[in-house]
């Protein structure tokens, strides 16, 4: 039994990496997906992704919008409406992490990362919810980071200080929008081998004191931030609100 059939989710940075993952496991489990992207030349990309879910046997569209961008999260919702249907699960998952240590961050660095990792969740799950909350229905999912719990990297201190900021939305939207049946759940993953960590882990010193660090003793995967999104999703979350699930091998346990 596919646990999201006929389901209809947003899926912002969907193109790539762990979004990409996400995007085909919620189409695996039977919902119809919009592809959000942001880079002109990673379009095609996003194509990719859209013809891998039509061969799932769903619907996917590809949507190109600036998800800090107001004007073109309007766009991108009403796109989405228009070509799919009414949003039932938005996953907030695009996101930058430009690595700069505190003393070369330039203001406009900051306002990136912040418009882009906190921003976007606000303009986002605010035009979503309005359409949620006359039906009682929806599904929230923000994907933050172990960067939400604890200090990760010396060269990221506004990345973190942005993550930490989504796990309090997070939580502030689910006690707002749980009277209205809508959950807002975020999923913590640990270091993924996508784009945005291919030159840190270049280094092999580096990849190995991430393995060691880690109690698992390995990397996460793409697909497990899947799983985790596609059981917040499902109906088996009902009675989940306001949580942060770390799937993260257990690194933050002691955070
Ligand atoms: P990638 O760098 O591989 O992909 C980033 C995605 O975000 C791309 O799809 C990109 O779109 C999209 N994006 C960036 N800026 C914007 C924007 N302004 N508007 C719309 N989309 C945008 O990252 P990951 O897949 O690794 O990361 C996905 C999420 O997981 C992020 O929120 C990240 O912080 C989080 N995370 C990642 C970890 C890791 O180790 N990889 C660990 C913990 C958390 P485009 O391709 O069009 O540029």
């Amino acid at each position: 039994m596919k646990r999201l059939l006929n389901k209809i989710a947003l899926v912002t940075g969907g193109n790539r990496g762990i979004g990409e993952a996400i995007v085909l496991r919620l189409a695996e489990e039977g919902a119809d997906v919009a592809i959000n992207y942001y880079t002109d030349s990673l379009r095609e990309q996003a194509k990719v992704v859209q013809r891998k879910v039509e061969e799932l046997g769903r619907r996917a569209i590809v949507v190109e919008a600036d998800v800090g961008n107001k004007q073109d999260v309007e766009a991108m919702i009403m796109v989405v409406e228009e070509q799919l249907g009414e949003i039932e699960i938005l996953i907030n998952n695009a996101g930058i992490a430009p690595f700069e240590p505190f003393m070369q961050v330039t203001e406009e660095t900051w306002d990136r990362t912040f418009n882009t990792n906190v921003k976007a969740i606000f303009l986002t799950s605010q035009l979503a919810a309005k359409r949620m909350i006359p039906k009682r229905n929806g599904k929230i999912i923000n994907i933050l980071s172990t960067a939400s719990l604890m200090v990760t990297s010396p060269v990221i201190p506004h990345y973190q200080a942005s993550k930490a900021a989504g796990h309090m939305l997070t939580k502030g939207m689910a006690i707002e929008l749980g009277r209205y049946n809508i959950n807002v759940n975020a999923v913590g993953p640990s270091t993924i081998e996508t784009d945005m960590c291919t030159d840190f882990l270049a280094d092999p010193e580096i990849r190995r004191k991430e393995v060691e660090a880690n109690p698992m003793k390995r990397l996460g995967t793409a697909k497990q931030i899947g799983d985790a999104v596609v059981f917040l999703a499902s109906n088996e979350a009902e009675q989940i609100n306001g949580h942060l699930m770390m799937v993260d091998g257990g690194l933050t346990v002691k955070a």
